[in-house]
């Protein structure tokens, strides 16, 4: 499986929900919503951590952590290597990798 079938394959607004339990429901017109509190900070306050719904790219105002897709994100958040990340979300989300 490549990176590009993996990220076809798993919504990031499905991701995200599972990764991040603060985060509210999405308003659904918008590719940027609300992530939540941030998990790469310590977050006390929402309005800081966003997501988009379409690419999976993450941004934190508050602390700068950001990257390009729900991959960059498990990089980042578990201290994984690609490989790695790749083998996770596969795993975790029934996919063959
Ligand atoms: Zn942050």
């Amino acid at each position: 499986m490549t990176a590009r079938e993996l990220k076809a394959a798993v919504r990031p607004l499905d991701f995200y929900r599972a990764e991040i339990p603060t985060m509210p429901a999405p308003k659904i017109s918008r590719a940027w919503t609300d992530g939540g509190l941030c998990p790469f900070h310590e977050d006390r306050r929402r309005g800081s951590f966003w997501i988009n719904l379409e690419t999976g790219a993450f941004h934190c105002f508050a602390c700068g952590a950001s990257g390009g897709d729900i991959l960059a994100f498990a990089q980042q958040r578990h201290e994984l290597t690609f490989p790695e990340a790749m083998q996770a979300i596969a795993d975790a989300w029934g996919l063959s990798a």
